[in-house]
């Protein structure tokens, strides 16, 4: 069953009365259980759906669907399916109360990969999970995979039980499903020989791997259950030398880099980042890699377009591993503009100064850098902070800081977003 929460205004929903808080039970003959079943039981153009109405009262929908017509149901969000494993490196369970609710939900869910991009272990995944996703045909899936040798990955996910995962991924590529992997990586354990034979099980799915991306593994101060290395310089260089090596023969077979390593990697072992054509369609921008790559050039597409601002002094809050990066793109804006770009490089008060990723600066972090900064004339922190509610990871709601503040705040994802909002309040007020 799954529970109506909207409908859209004029869609057939609409039409026929559906109202929240209705319960829809089955699609021709089918029991939904959740929004997948929905949204692909409803594809057909003849549907019978049984449901209860918020009164208890049963209820049938017979719909003969005109073309291009939409159904226009919102659903109430699903049930998230939990993790299964206990990752040594996952900092969830030693987070602080008081933060955002959804932050101590440790997710692994396959819908979630499918519908959002989030990364799923696929360890709690049942029989009638892989027959939903073959059925469904839920590709690409966004998998973390860590480590493809069995014995590896029960250590990586501190779970005994973990399916074995190569079985698991090929049973998903025969019946056509696609992945874009992932493989945190921890020193000592799967890195070396581990990443190798990873990669080379990976390789060997052929098309139905589009993308793996490597990541250092990112270390709290709550992560408590921790006993590997840290990440450090020279595992970071070795890692990339050998994705390196692995890009330069998917590029020479594949015409694509096919794995990568996020930035973060690039940071930590001091090399540079590499150009826009390295990363293709940026596979895993979301997954933190190529995202500067990917700033740079909309950054440097964008100069010519922007107002000048000249005697302007905007301030851009970022984390200290972003910081270093900063100069050479605010030079640039200045000249662009005209205004005078101060850098203010923020340290994580909640994760600890191991946590360097603009994205999990808190409100307090702003608060503690902007307050009193009388001096400036706008101040742009990185949107990633906060979430689609407004609010940041410490729960504190951007207008609740942006209203205590005397600077004006502006959210960001890269500067021209927020610049060019003051172009168009130009254009506009000059047709007034
Ligand atoms: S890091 Fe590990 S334990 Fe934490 S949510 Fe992810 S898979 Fe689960």
């Amino acid at each position: 069953m799954v529970r109506v929460k909207g409908v859209q205004e004029g869609s057939i929903a609409h039409e026929l009365d559906i109202v929240a808080g209705t319960e829809l039970v089955s699609v021709n003959g089918r029991d939904l259980a959740d929004f997948l079943d929905w949204e692909f039981l409803t594809a057909d153009d003849e549907l019978v759906i049984e449901g209860r109405l918020p009164n208890g009262e049963p209820v049938v929908y017979e719909i003969e669907r005109p073309e291009g017509a939409v159904m226009g149901v919102e659903l109430e969000p699903p049930t998230i399916r939990r993790c299964a494993n206990r990752c040594e490196f996952c900092f969830i369970e030693g987070l602080p109360k008081g933060l955002r609710r959804s932050l101590y939900v440790r997710d692994d869910d396959y819908r979630l990969s499918f519908a959002y991009g989030n990364f799923a272990t696929l360890s709690n995944v049942k029989e009638r999970d892989i027959a939903r996703i073959l059925e469904y045909r839920l590709s690409p899936l966004y998998v973390s995979v860590h480590a493809t040798p069995w014995d590896a990955r029960k250590v990586m996910l501190n779970n005994p039980r973990v399916p074995n995962i190569v079985e698991q991924l090929s049973r998903l590529a025969n019946g056509g499903i696609q992945f874009h992997a992932q493989m945190v990586i921890v020193p000592g354990l799967n890195d070396g020989d581990v990443l190798e034979q990873s990669l080379r099980d990976l390789w060997a799915f052929g098309d139905a791997v589009l993308s793996v991306a490597v990541v250092p593994v990112g270390l709290t101060q709550f992560s408590h259950l921790y006993t590997g290395k840290p990440m450090d310089r020279a595992t970071a260089r070795a890692l990339l030398d050998a994705i390196q090596r692995w890009a330069d023969r998917a590029l020479r077979d594949r015409k694509t880099a096919w794995v990568y390593g996020s930035d973060e990697l690039y940071l930590l072992a001091g090399r540079e980042l590499p150009g826009a054509e390295h990363y293709g369609d940026f596979p895993q921008i979301e997954n933190g890699v190529g995202a500067v790559t990917s700033l740079r050039l909309r950054v440097r597409d964008q100069l010519p377009t922007l107002p000048r601002l000249d005697g302007q002094r905007i301030g851009v809050v970022t984390g200290t591993s972003m910081a270093p990066l900063m100069p050479e793109l605010l030079a640039l804006l200045s000249s662009a503009t005209g205004a005078s770009f101060d850098l203010i490089a923020t340290e994580n008060s909640l994760f600890g100064p191991t946590t360097t990723t603009a994205g999990l600066l808190v409100g307090a972090d702003i608060r503690r850098v902007l307050a009193g900064r009388q001096d400036l004339d706008a101040a742009l922190i990185p949107a990633e902070c906060i979430n689609d509610h407004g609010v940041f990871l410490d729960d504190e709601p951007f207008g609740a800081l942006r209203d205590s503040l005397t600077v004006p705040l502006y959210p960001s994802y890269d500067f021209i977003d927020v610049l060019a909002r003051e172009r168009e309040a130009r254009l506009a007020g000059a047709a007034a």
